[in-house]
């Protein structure tokens, strides 16, 4: 029996890119300690409070059907939230929860493209992109970054790439970069959505990890609210990655639409998640910087590592859990210096190529485990850099 080839092209039939991460899996479980910087999640759990809030929501009896667009309570505290950080006027109508921001992607790419159509996104991009556009039977079209310009889009980078698209996915702070798209290039991609007619899908996940540089959401610009869905999670941001809570943010007659797909997709979130989301939001963002302060502060023992050598060049990092290491000077590949790496030094890291042709050479470092032991690792990390040129 054949299926879809909706669904059967999602990876593209070559690699997924997580070799490096697979096989260190396989080094720990035969009895090998193996220090994993492959994957973007905190090194701590979801905080006591917010389990309780989850408990409490649970045991009062939310565990029936959900409201499927999401609690009223819970999308107003998203608007409000959204309103707050980007000055826009913006009510619950204009959100709908999903479970996770990887399910936002997935539908609001539903909702712009028709089978068929071509839909951008940039390169360096996140794992999932090429695939959830291929899901929704689109067709993926990257924008092809260079490390000259810190991997951000250019207004003639997409141009050149938006005869017959329709959309543009972008990622700010950006995974794997750790780049945050400068105001220069923020209206570079306004324009070129605007020129082009095409919807902007912004992908916001890390919106509270801003080490330098300031974040700006695209819906703030002007003519752009009216055409761009904005992806958000508290996956990041609360360290709530296993509750699958997220949401899109966009015109209310999209919203509208896209609340149809979720009553014949997902059914919506658990009643119990969304009330868990609703407390973590009322704690304000003093328990998010306190969520991404361990990692703005491996991101500058990070700088102090790397300070005083010159075979790694690390791609300004500017928010987010990673940095981006450009290790061409060691004559390697990102794929063949990962894999030397964890051989030699039982030290994984995502190879740049897992992210796109764009960032071969590079390497992406999550920073997630302890300061100390961080910083042990990238200094033996670039130890090994410099032994590859003696
Ligand atoms: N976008 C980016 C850039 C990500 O890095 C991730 C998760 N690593 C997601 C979206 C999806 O996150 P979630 O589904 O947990 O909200």
């Amino acid at each position: 029996m054949e299926l879809s080839s909706r669904i059967t092209n999602i990876t593209g039939g070559g690699s997924d890119g997580w070799d490096v991460f697979y096989k260190a899996r396989r080094m720990i479980a035969a009895g090998t300690p193996v220090t994993e910087l492959t994957i973007g999640e905190h090194d701590i759990r979801t905080s006591l409070d917010i389990l309780g809030a989850m408990y409490n929501s649970a045991l009062a009896g939310n565990t029936g059907y959900a409201a499927i667009p999401g609690s009223d309570t819970l999308r107003n505290a998203v608007a409000e939230r959204i309103a707050a950080r980007t000055g826009v006027p913006t009510s619950k109508d204009n959100i709908l929860i999903t479970p996770g921001g990887q399910a936002a992607l997935f539908a609001a790419h539903m909702g712009v493209c028709n089978q068929g159509d071509k839909a951008l996104y940039v390169d360096p991009y996140y794992a999932t992109y090429p695939g959830t556009i291929r899901g929704v039977g689109a067709i993926a079209q990257s924008i092809v970054t260079t490390p000259d310009t810190n991997f951000e889009p250019t207004h003639a980078a997409i141009a050149a790439e938006a005869a017959g698209a329709v959309s543009l996915l972008i990622n700010t702070p950006n995974n794997p970069t750790g780049v945050v798209y400068s105001a220069e290039t923020m209206n570079g991609i306004a324009r070129a959505c605007q020129d082009h007619d095409l919807w902007l899908i912004s992908d916001e996940v890390y919106d509270t990890q801003v080490w330098q540089g300031q974040h700006i959401s695209p819906c703030m610009l002007p003519g752009m609210a009216e055409r761009t869905l904005v992806v958000g999670s508290m996956s990041k941001s609360h360290a709530m990655t296993g509750s699958r809570v997220g949401w899109i943010c966009g015109p209310t007659d999209a919203i509208a639409h896209l609340a149809n797909l979720a009553t014949h997709t997902t059914y919506g979130v658990p009643g119990y998640i969304q009330d868990a989301a609703e407390f973590a939001l009322s704690q304000g963002c003093v328990t998010e910087e306190a969520i991404a302060a361990p990692f703005r502060r491996r991101r500058a023992l990070s700088m102090q590592a790397l300070a005083g050598q010159n075979v790694i060049r690390a791609v300004p990092a500017q928010g987010a859990m990673y940095v981006m290491l450009d290790i061409r000077a060691t004559g390697l590949s990102g794929d063949g210096f990962a894999n030397a790496l964890l051989d030699a030094e039982h030290i994984a890291v995502m190879p740049g190529e897992s992210f796109g042709q764009a960032a071969a050479g590079h390497i992406r470092v999550a920073m997630t485990i302890d300061d100390g032991a961080y910083l042990a690792a990238l200094q033996r990390l670039i130890s090994f850099a410099q032994d590859q040129i003696e």
